[in-house]
């Protein structure tokens, strides 16, 4: 039997859609990127925007015809648009053969595999599982690897800070923390199978805690996993940056250079609309001490233009912080009201044309500063970690620094995905560093 996973959205999707895998070939299923020769499709998607959920009903459509072929195939919508439409789904589009909340993956196995009583379900509600399950951690997970030298592993689900703009508190539910044991069970079998890189998953990961053991002292634990040689995170907010962990950031060899703390806005006024939970002189408090420590320590964030109620003095504050910051790359984003969000209940104030606008100057500033960033890794001898052949030029390959930055070099001898590589950094193109192998 083969499956096929299309994966929408974040990291915590591409996790689940490992956890997806994992399950489906636990059944005796085989992969296949074909869709059309599929008897099982699982569409795991994201609700962050209308664009994301439009985006996988139409794929969705284009299995009709896979559907005329083989009357068998079975389809499952996962992921948070489950949760956000629920039985509606089925009713909408009755190629969908089951609606599986994040909360119920456990469940598919059962459903898809055998269980009559799941196959008898006749009504859409019958076939949605979406409620929030509390208990519901996946705790003795292992997700496929997503590559043979690097994965994730989500480490804590949901979110308590309901952001005014933000949709994954409803379709993802209250956080909720994986017990350490299961993080460094999966932690290990990855390390076991050939990786060395790890990134821990959570929407706020930082405020992770296992009775005793905070967010701080898992990295820790982690990092004496044998084999692992680099831990990465994503997504911390910035309440959760305690000195502890700052003082595992900076002391921790293992633990890469690079933080990606979202920013949004950089007025006190609309971080409170936002309900983002902390002011600016906090936020500046953590990369005064990351860049004190290391001016090449890695920040990337993301920005919201256009927030409902942004003055232009607002604004200035904005471009002021990301001045001062200096990120090295930031995701800018025009704000759009999100269904089922409180901001989308406020009438907007600020037209198309004047968010883009805004928008302009915004992406304008950060490229100066990125790279005026990345010239700073010239000269510079990086050791990275190596991806891939470049896909423009076969005889280059790409890798990441610690602070989280492309390189692109052409390989003195043979070289492998998963390597490591001491590199020269001679100059940059665009985005990109390039550089030489040191030896040479
Ligand atoms: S912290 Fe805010 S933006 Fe991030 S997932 Fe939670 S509610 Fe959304």
């Amino acid at each position: 039997m083969l499956y096929h996973i299309a994966t929408y959205g974040c990291q915590m999707n591409e996790y689940d859609s490992g956890v997806l895998a994992t399950m489906m070939e636990s059944e005796g299923c085989v992969a296949t990127d074909d869709p059309s020769a599929a008897d099982f499709i699982l569409v795991n998607t994201c609700s962050v925007r209308q664009k994301a959920e439009d985006t996988a009903l139409a794929r969705i459509s284009k299995f009709k015809p896979f559907k005329r072929a083989n009357p068998n195939l079975k389809i499952v919508l996962a992921g948070c648009m489950a949760k956000n439409h629920g039985e509606s789904l089925i009713q909408k589009m009755p190629l969908i053969d089951y609606v599986i909340g994040p909360d119920h993956y456990r469940k598919i196995p059962d459903i898809l595999f055998g269980n009559p009583v799941h196959a008898s379900r006749k009504n859409s509600a019958a076939r949605t599982m979406v409620e929030f399950d509390s208990l519901e951690m996946y705790k003795d997970a292992s997700a496929k690897l997503a590559s043979p030298f690097s994965t994730y592993v989500a480490i804590q689900r949901g979110c308590n800070k309901h952001c005014s703009y933000c949709i994954v508190p409803h379709v993802r539910g209250p956080e909720k923390y994986r017990e350490e044991a299961g993080v460094l069970r999966e932690v290990r079998e990855a390390a076991e199978r050939g990786v060395r890189e790890i990134t821990l998953l959570g929407q706020t990961v930082n405020a992770y805690r296992s009775g005793d053991t905070s967010f701080a002292k898992l990295l820790e634990q982690v990092s004496l996993v044998p084999g692992i040689e680099r831990i990465r995170f994503t997504s911390p907010h910035p309440r959760h940056y305690t000195p502890e962990l700052i003082d595992v950031l900076l002391g921790n060899p293992k633990v890469c250079a690079h933080a990606h703390i979202p920013l949004q806005s950089g007025s006190n006024v609309m971080l409170k609309k936002m309900r983002r939970q902390h002011q600016i002189d906090d936020f500046l408090r953590i990369t005064e001490k990351l860049r004190g420590a290391n001016p090449l320590y890695g920040l990337t964030t993301d920005i919201i233009c256009g927030f409902v109620g942004e003055t232009e003095s607002d604004f200035e504050q904005t471009l002021e912080v990301v001045r001062e910051v200096q990120f090295d790359s930031a995701f800018m984003f025009i704000y759009s009201p999100r269904e089922g969000t409180e901001s989308a209940r406020e009438p907007e104030t600020l037209s198309e044309e004047e968010k883009k606008e805004r928008h302009r100057r915004l992406v304008d500033l950060q490229n100066e500063i990125t790279l005026a960033r990345n010239r700073m890794m010239i000269g510079n001898t990086e050791c990275i970690l190596v991806e891939r052949p470049s896909t423009r030029n076969p005889e280059e390959w790409v890798g990441k620094t610690g602070n989280f930055k492309k390189v692109i070099f052409r390989p003195a001898g043979s070289v492998s995905p998963g390597a490591w590589a001491n590199i020269h950094i001679d100059d940059i193109r665009g985005w990109t560093l390039r550089g030489t192998p040191a030896e040479e």
